[in-house]
């Protein structure tokens, strides 16, 4: 079985749920199929939300009226028949209905909130699996609610979500479609909550986890994981091969394609993840797996470079750190009881650089380091930009091509041998657009 995932942009239209249906029934394999809410809904719902919470009930009841209009008019082209028109437009009434009966509960608080937020996927999931009814397509929707569930820290709870999952798929092996909804799961109090922005991806690598699929593909509208960020630097091409280890970085480090916990689950059952575009399905995308799988590109040296702002550069001091054990430790437990986590790291003998993307605890944090270091001013607006790729210690020359790339730019701190597979930099944002493209021209020959 395969767990394929479609986002916004592939539900955003009625055309284009009529290529998903395409898509997915191309071949007789069974499929789950994730969907996440149509483009621009979880946005609208979240605004709908902000007028609530402000007591702007009129506004609120105007963006409800503006989004149902839309709905509205994207049923009357996506179904084909008067009965499955009338379905969709139960479905729309039901959910809107819902949605306005949120709006009487005073105070609306963030539990409100979340349900409002769930509709999106709500609707899209029952939308396109009707129309799938109408065409006499074989399927069934399984409701997310019923076996994502997310555990007091908001991560999902794996043997839970197998159990359920096995148990409500088990009577119906007919079925060749199955659709669920993406990014909505329940928490311990058993309230409607959510993997958060961009949580389907997640949803969709959780099932495949779950099933042990031979496949978790999701269907973007771009073709695969790119070198380096298209909106930034001209001539950037799709990268066909990445490990498991390579995606996670990239993921994590600002390439926006892929939800960054997304491979977690892929790759704790080593189940392969394929990134592929919608509008243009032959092409090849982006492969992710274990090494073995990922085939002889996984070998090439440079593969993608990230980046990520709004990191915040920390500088610890201290002499007592001189030939001291236990420092870092104490050092890094005030990060751990301020639940924030350091992402970049740089010592040298008297001194730690660290940097964070959450500054929410920041005051308290270094009030605590302040008991027993010496603290420089905190660095704002800088930005990571991580590069990806093989860089096996046995290889000479590796550090040299990305430094003398960056010749001309301020780098604030480097980390370099966390693992084999990637360097980190730290520089002021202002950089960041110079230090793409000037990796771009020093690491990768274009490719035609
Ligand atoms: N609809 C949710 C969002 O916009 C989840 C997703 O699309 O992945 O964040
Ligand atoms: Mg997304």
């Amino acid at each position: 079985m395969q767990v394929w995932k479609f986002g916004g942009t592939s539900v955003g239209k009625p055309e284009r749920m009529h290529s998903i249906r395409t898509l997915i029934t191309a071949d007789d394999s069974t499929k789950i199929v994730v969907l996440s809410a149509l483009s621009g809904t979880t946005n609208a719902l979240l605004s709908i939300s902000e007028s609530l919470k402000g007591n702007h009930d009129d506004e609120a009841a105007e963006k409800i009226e503006h989004l149902k209009a839309h709905y509205n008019s994207f049923i009357r082209d996506l179904y084909k028949t008067t009965t499955g028109l009338t379905k969709g437009q139960q479905i729309v009434e039901n959910e809107f209905s819902y949605i306005r009966s949120l709006m009487r509960v005073k105070p609306f608080t963030p539990k409100q909130e979340k349900e409002l937020v769930a509709e999106g996927e709500l609707l899209s999931t029952q939308m396109f699996q009707s129309y799938l009814e109408e065409q006499g397509e074989s399927s069934l929707l399984l409701p997310a609610l019923e076996f994502m569930r997310i555990d007091a820290d908001g991560e999902p709870e794996l043997d839970y979500i197998e159990r359920k999952l096995r148990e409500m798929l088990r009577p119906h092996n007919d079925k060749q479609i199955i659709v669920t909804q993406g990014f909505i799961a329940r928490n311990p109090r058993g309230e409607v909550d959510n993997l958060k922005r961009g949580g389907s991806d997640y949803t969709a690598s959780l099932i495949g986890g779950a099933i042990r699929a031979e496949e978790i593909q999701i269907w973007t509208d771009i073709d695969g994981m790119h070198n380096n960020d298209p909106r930034i630097v001209k001539n950037t091409f799709p990268i066909r091969e990445l490990t498991f280890e390579e995606a996670a970085e990239l993921a994590y480090f600002g390439a926006k394609i892929l939800h960054p916990s997304t491979i977690t689950p892929a790759r704790k059952y080593g189940v392969p993840v394929r990134l592929k575009n919608t509008m243009d399905p032959a092409a090849p995308g982006t492969l992710i797996a274990d090494r073995t799988a990922a085939g002889a590109a996984s070998d090439q040296v440079f593969k993608a470079v990230a980046a990520k702002d709004g990191i915040t550069a920390l500088y610890i001091h201290s002499l007592r750190m001189l030939n001291a054990y236990g420092f870092l430790r104490r050092i890094f437990e005030i990060f751990e009881k301020h639940k924030t986590p350091v992402d970049m790291l740089a010592t040298s003998e008297v001194s730690v650089s660290v940097t964070i993307d959450d500054t929410s605890k920041l005051k308290d944090i270094t009030d605590e380091l302040s008991a027993f270091c010496d603290l420089e001013e905190p660095d704002y607006d800088q930005t990571i930009i991580c590069i990806v790729g093989n860089f096996s210690a046995d290889y000479a020359g590796i550090a040299a091509q990305v430094l003398s790339a960056l010749r001309n730019i301020p780098i604030r701190m480097i980390s370099y041998g966390g693992t084999e597979h990637n360097l980190s930099l730290l520089l002021h944002s202002r950089y960041k657009a110079e230090a793409l493209n000037a990796l771009n021209d020093g690491l990768f020959r274009p490719q035609n």
